[in-house]
């Protein structure tokens, strides 16, 4: 019903979510918040993700790292590196979840189509190769996938076996939930949840770059262009209000691969004061909001 309400009413969503930013990041200096993460699904990522590293440097940016256990299988000491560097490594599940062939991007594994006992095994997998790369587990997990997982139900099976193993929070959830709760909010006692943030136009939408112009699905006109046009809209509203979060992702292969268009919302972001963190970062700040149960409190 307030999905429906909010699709019709794009701006009524911007102001619920901007007036929850401000409630949120009360307590912080920085109002202006960026979480950048990298899902590194795919071995194509990796020299993907090399080519963006001076950018990342150039601008003093520290990102999120989501790969699955496979993929830090390929290059530990690159991975390990980029820990070292000061970027965080997120838990993002064991077996590789998806696959490019001819330049497509195949999901090759759901987490809502798994037993419980393979989700166990998944996750546990993805913490220890974390850990054998950090010396500890990760503190966040993202759900391979996730919008297929976004039924109270399938995120319940889901949020339920981090804590366990020391995350202390997800970023798995869709904006809906970031209008709703605002950019983080306790899903259970142990844990909080981090969703993504609410796209301009269609503020129930991903702003991903998979939809603009790596998806055959995807409607026409919905190009590198339109992204960089989209993320402008919402840059321009949200650097006028007291505080917002942008919790945006990409594949870093799409991102290097979209003739300089992503690169440009990221440093019209910066140029506009936008402060980077990782999510964890943003997590350990802004969790001894009253909002948030004492237990999860730093
Ligand atoms: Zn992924």
């Amino acid at each position: 019903m307030r999905r429906m309400l909010y699709r019709r009413f794009p701006g009524l969503a911007r102001r619920r979510y901007a007036q929850l930013c401000r409630e949120r990041l009360a307590i912080g200096k920085t109002r202006h918040i960026y979480l950048l993460s990298f899902d590194c699904d795919n071995p194509e990522d990796l020299p993907a993700l090399r080519s963006l590293l001076p950018l990342l440097d150039e601008l003093a940016i520290r990102v999120a790292i989501a790969a699955p256990g496979e993929i830090l299988q390929c290059d530990p000491a690159f991975f390990r590196h980029l820990h070292e560097e000061g970027h965080e490594l997120m838990g993002h599940g064991w077996r590789q979840h998806s696959a490019i062939r001819d330049g497509q991007y195949l999901s090759t594994l759901y987490y809502h189509k798994l037993t419980d006992a393979q989700l166990d095994e998944e996750i546990t997998r993805s913490g220890e190769a974390v850990a054998s790369l950090t010396g500890s587990p990760p503190a966040g997990f993202r759900i391979p996938h996730f919008g297929h997982s976004n039924t109270p139900e399938e995120l319940h099976r889901v949020h339920s076996r981090l804590p366990p193993l020391g995350i202390a929070y997800s970023s798995s959830t869709l904006p809906r939930m970031a209008i709703r709760h605002g950019p983080l909010y306790a899903a259970r006692e142990d844990l909080l949840e981090l969703p993504i943030s609410p796209s301009f136009r269609e503020p129930t939408a991903i702003l991903d770059t998979f939809s603009h112009g790596f998806d055959p699905r995807a409607r026409p006109g919905k190009g590198f262009q339109e992204y960089h046009a989209e993320f402008m809209r919402l840059l321009d509203y949200a650097r006028r209000k007291p505080a917002w979060v942008f919790n945006l992702y990409c594949d870093p292969s799409q991102a290097a691969g979209m003739q300089g268009w992503w690169e440009k919302t990221i440093r019209a972001a910066h140029a506009h004061g936008f402060s980077f963190q990782t999510l964890d970062q943003f997590r350990k700040q802004y969790a001894v909001n009253p909002a948030t149960p004492a237990s999860l409190r730093p």
